[in-house]
């Protein structure tokens, strides 16, 4: 990934992606907006304790770094599930209920999500030209948010998966992520090669890779170009807010691409 600068807004875009002028994307980071602690200071949740106003200062500047219209911007209520949403025109400026991932092909729609840890995975498919954003937990990743998503673009739009370029964005790492026996459980339950993704520590505790997990889902829908960040949220907190090293006290970063060319048809 590449780090870039607004004044003080800081935000990330993947090497893969950034080289495509027909999208704009971007990963934000806690600087560059005007909340305070623990919410500083880029909070783009209203969720989480921070004033309205704050939120909205802070969407106004993302936005406008970003040159993305802030009115036409697409979120949702996440809901650590595998519902995935099909957006266009009619849902300008909406928040769709209940969903963890969006995809369109309309140009200048902004697709938003919030993140403190969990998985950021952008979609972008050059050839039917489409986007698409998803949320991945690890009920998420379990649940197949990743797989969801490929497949709701392939019954949309048509997408071959060995178009789609995929960035995984900054999350908890491998490092950071302790789990417990439910998860390690699900884990088992849904990835056979989940003695690769459980990695036992010294003191006996057991850490789940998220990134490697839905890289292995979107790799087994034939998807080959998948860049991931490799920044730990949990290990860089004074770049990303992190639910799990901040004890739920922090705010969220967004992730968000649009497509900026439309359809040739
Ligand atoms: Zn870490």
């Amino acid at each position: 990934m590449q780090k870039h600068f607004v004044h003080d807004l800081a935000y990330y875009t993947f090497d893969a992606l950034r080289a495509t002028p027909d999208i704009t994307h971007a990963v934000s980071t806690r600087h560059g907006g005007i909340s305070a602690s623990p919410f500083d200071s880029l909070n783009l949740s209203r969720f989480v304790g921070d004033a309205d106003a704050n939120v909205a200062t802070n969407w106004a500047r993302l936005h406008a770094a970003l040159a993305l219209d802030a009115t036409a911007t697409v979120d949702a209520s996440q809901a650590q599930a595998d519902h995935v949403a099909l957006v266009d025109a009619r849902h300008r400026g909406t928040r769709i209920q209940n969903v963890d991932a969006l995809i369109t092909r309309t140009p200048n729609l902004p697709l938003l999500l919030r993140f403190a840890d969990c998985v950021p995975i952008l979609f972008y498919d050059p050839v039917q030209r489409a986007v698409g954003i998803a949320h991945a937990g690890w009920r998420g990743t379990v649940l197949h948010i990743a797989t969801r998503t490929v497949q709701a673009l392939q019954a949309a739009f048509g997408t071959r998966p060995r178009d789609l370029i995929v960035g995984i964005a900054p999350s908890i790492g491998a490092c950071c992520y302790q789990i417990g026996d439910e998860v390690i459980a699900r884990v088992r339950q849904t990835f056979a090669n989940a003695d690769a993704l459980l990695i036992a520590q010294p003191g006996g505790t057991t850490h789940f890779d998220l990134w490697q997990a839905n890289a292995a889902q979107l790799r087994a829908l034939g998807v080959e170009q998948i860049e991931i960040a490799g920044l730990c949220t949990a290990h860089h907190t004074a770049e990303f807010f992190s639910y799990r090293a901040e004890r739920g006290s922090t705010g969220r970063f967004g992730a968000v691409i649009a497509l900026r060319v439309g359809n040739l048809e």
